[in-house]
């Protein structure tokens, strides 16, 4: 199945300029959900992940469901304010002003090696801020997964460049 024409692109969303690709109506899809987490999932079996992390709030659906296929544990990376016990917390730049991440500070434990997913990489600024988070939580990145690779804005070479191996599953034009 072509997982791309179960993306749904909405133009000028959130703002004039921006196509937001939607991917809510590849969730929705039975066999689009399985293969999508299938093929996230195949190339990361011979990688000994001991957990996966997922960054708040469409890499948490997707990375649950691929830390229960490798049958890993899962770390949550939220946006500021959501975690309940000691965080810590990497703040990076938007287009517009900044942002932040935090995770717990127990959520992981030396040697952790962890596999991040996120639904899409665009700029990179969030990934990279969620990569520094489980760094300084003392785990190694092993790896880091999207849906959608928007390669104009670069992301995907601002991981590489953090020695992170990048997969993705399609790559739209633009924005
Ligand atoms: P970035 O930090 O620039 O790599 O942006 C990645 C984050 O913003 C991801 O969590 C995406 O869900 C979201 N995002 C950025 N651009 C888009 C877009 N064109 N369509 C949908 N989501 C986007």
């Amino acid at each position: 199945m072509d997982l791309k024409q179960l993306v749904r692109t909405i133009p000028d969303h959130p703002k004039p300029g921006i196509m937001f690709r939607d991917i809510t109506t590849l969730m929705e899809d039975q066999a689009g959900f399985k293969q999508t987490v299938d093929e996230l999932v195949e190339p990361l079996r011979e990688l000994d992940i001991t957990r996966v992390a997922g960054i708040d709030a469409r890499g948490f659906i997707l990375g649950g469901a691929v830390a229960h296929q490798l049958s890993t544990g899962f770390v949550a990376i939220r946006k500021l304010g959501k975690l309940p016990h000691t965080t810590l917390s990497v703040e990076y730049e938007l287009e517009y002003g900044t942002d932040t991440l935090e995770i717990h500070t127990d959520s992981v434990k030396p040697g952790d090696r962890i596999f991040l997913i996120d639904d899409l990489i665009a700029t990179g600024g969030t990934a990279c801020a969620a990569i520094e988070l489980i760094r300084r939580s003392g785990g190694t990145v092993v790896g880091a997964g999207f849906v959608i690779d928007l390669p104009a804005l670069g992301g995907r070479r601002k991981l590489e460049e953090m020695d992170v191996p990048v997969r993705t599953l399609m790559e739209f034009d633009g924005e």
